[in-house]
């Protein structure tokens, strides 16, 4: 984890009053894939990359049907599994990434997955994103996942300078206490979704404005 200062006091109240305000907006949000096991999160997760949770979600049903545990799946046929996960996109490198996976799992953790971060970055194709967001959703452990949207959000709010995910992920961890590591993601995922659009974020109508230090706010339309 890289090492940068420690926020000064008002960055950390101003950070705290987005999140509180989050809060207000999102009172419960969790991932909108659906999962029965920090196994299955792990494995849709994954195939959530450039694309949907509708769509994971539309072929997860048959694919833990056929290969119901990280057991089943480590012996899988890669050609069964494409066809089952073919409308997800990156069909070839997606399958490739859940069988491995899978196998990890089996040779180094029984097949259990682990509830630790170090532990869940040594499978092949898990990365930092993915893992914090099997800890946080599966497990209920503190973790900051930071996905295309936390990074646009954040920065545009000016509580991060950052452009790669692991400093900002740093970033985020100086700014919130350990106990709310769990409530950022998916609020700033759904807030840019909904309000901090990449091409043209409603800023005259966001809820946020008085906290943003992004320059370039859109000005209301007409
Ligand atoms: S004011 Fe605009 S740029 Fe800032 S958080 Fe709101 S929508 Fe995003």
């Amino acid at each position: 984890m890289p090492s940068s200062p420690a926020p000064d006091a008002a960055t950390r109240r101003r950070a705290r009053t987005i999140l509180d305000r989050l809060v207000r907006r999102y009172p419960e949000i969790h991932t909108a894939l659906d999962f029965l096991d920090p196994w299955q999160l792990l494995v849709s997760t994954v195939l959530s990359a450039q694309t949907t949770d509708d769509n994971v979600n539309r072929v997860t049903p048959v694919l833990f049907a056929r290969w119901p545990t990280a057991v089943a799946l480590a012996e899988a046929d890669p050609g069964a599994v494409e066809k089952v996960v073919f409308s997800t996109g990156f069909y070839r490198q997606k399958t490739a990434s859940i069988i491995a996976l899978s196998r990890d799992l089996v040779d180094e953790f029984d097949g259990v997955v682990p509830a630790d971060l170090d532990s869940l970055i040594t499978l092949r194709g898990v990365g930092r994103k993915t893992a914090s967001v099997v800890l946080a959703e599966a497990f209920g452990v503190p973790a900051i996942a930071v996905d295309t949207h936390v990074k646009r959000v954040t920065r545009r709010l000016g509580l991060t300078r950052h452009d790669d995910p692991e400093e900002i992920e740093a970033d985020l961890r100086r700014l919130f206490p350990r106990a709310r590591w769990g409530a950022v993601s998916m609020r700033f995922i759904q807030f840019g979704r909904e309000v901090c659009d990449a091409r043209r974020p409603r800023c005259w109508e966001c809820g946020l404005a008085d906290r943003c230090r992004y320059p370039d706010k859109t000005p209301p339309p007409g």
